[in-house]
């Protein structure tokens, strides 16, 4: 491991996963383990900047949350697992890191901003946001930089978040006069954009998507409300893919171009209805979560063995981010 790049990534710990974070973020952390040095979070103090009077399922979303991704193929034996609040190096460092960073710095943060936004349209006191929530920027800074990670795999979209970092880690080498912190690169992923199946982006709480979790028959249930060529009211109606909203961008990811082909063919010469092009997709879709679903048989059947992942990982995790805080105390000249 100790010549590999290292990766840092995490997830908020919000339940049971759907099949957008499957194919938006595990399949693509699971392809980095061979060739990175990769630590995963669950990142249960960030879900606290928001959620920190609905506590009740947190430790049941961290069992979810691991579930899905230990059957996703995230391997604790290539990756380090943990879990944020398990690992307190990274509250340490975000404290000297907050010392550090100006406060426009992070009022600039995208995310802030967005939720500043909703509040004010909502006529919502800003005195709401915490103290914590506001902190959120540079508390995702010390989760990278507590392992000194080289890159962040992320979406275009967060990519002002890995930009703070590299300006906090900089700042922090100008300011002590070293060059300790290495400045953080986004890694950025093509990965395909899967939408809910009502057309609208996949969520949980707008009970559009498919879990990982779920089985093969409520996945069948939920692909036959998915969206369709809107125009093709009756069978011996002639259809047209690329007006398909939802269902033909979802063979697109999971069929081959076979598949493809059958589907185009059926659709525009009305030899195949919807109902049956949807029953055929979910069996696909059903066929590649097959080995998930058998792991997470295996899994349940020992949970005192998942939580187990958990807890060796936060404590691998500890190690280095012990080494990386030693290191900034010392370059601070904080008394030890
Ligand atoms: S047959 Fe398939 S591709 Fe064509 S409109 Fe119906 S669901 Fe969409």
């Amino acid at each position: 491991m100790e010549n590999k790049l290292r990766i840092m990534s995490g997830m908020r710990p919000t339940g049971k996963l759907h099949l957008g974070h499957y194919l938006g973020v595990l399949k693509n952390w699971v392809n980095l383990q061979d060739e990175y040095e990769c630590y995963f979070s669950i990142a249960d103090w960030h879900a606290l900047t928001t959620k920190y009077n609905q506590t009740s399922d947190m430790r049941q979303n961290v069992q979810d949350v691991l579930l899905d991704w230990l059957c996703a193929g995230v391997d604790c034996e290539k990756s380090v697992i943990y879990l944020q609040s398990l690992v307190p190096q990274t509250a340490s460092l975000h404290i000297y890191l907050s010392m550090i960073t100006p406060q426009n710095w992070v009022e600039r943060d995208p995310t802030l901003k967005d939720l500043a936004k909703i509040m004010k349209d909502k006529q919502e006191n800003m005195s709401n946001l915490s103290y914590g929530l506001f902190g959120y920027p540079v508390l995702m800074t010390a989760d990278i930089l507590t392992f000194n990670a080289h890159l962040v795999p992320v979406g275009i979209d967060q990519v002002a978040h890995v930009e703070l970092s590299r300006d906090i880690a900089r700042r922090f080498n100008n300011i002590y006069g070293v060059n300790y912190f290495i400045e953080p690169k986004p890694k950025l992923t093509q990965v395909p954009l899967l939408k809910g199946l009502d057309g609208n982006k996949m969520g949980k709480s707008f009970n559009n998507d498919i879990k990982l979790s779920d089985t093969s028959e409520i996945t069948q249930k939920k692909v036959m409300t998915g969206i369709t060529d809107r125009n093709r009211i009756r069978k011996d109606d002639k259809g047209n893919p690329d007006n398909c909203e939802v269902i033909y961008d979802y063979w697109k990811i999971f069929g081959s171009n076979e598949d493809l082909a059958m589907v185009c063919d059926g659709c525009k010469n009305a030899t195949m209805g919807c109902a049956e092009c949807k029953k055929r997709l979910a069996q696909k879709i059903n066929d590649q979560l097959a080995p998930l679903r058998e792991k997470r048989i295996e899994l349940e059947s020992d949970m005192k063995k998942v939580d187990e992942i958990l807890h060796d990982g936060s404590k691998k995790a500890q190690i280095k981010a012990q080494e990386v805080l030693d290191g900034a105390i010392d370059v601070i000249k904080m008394y030890k």
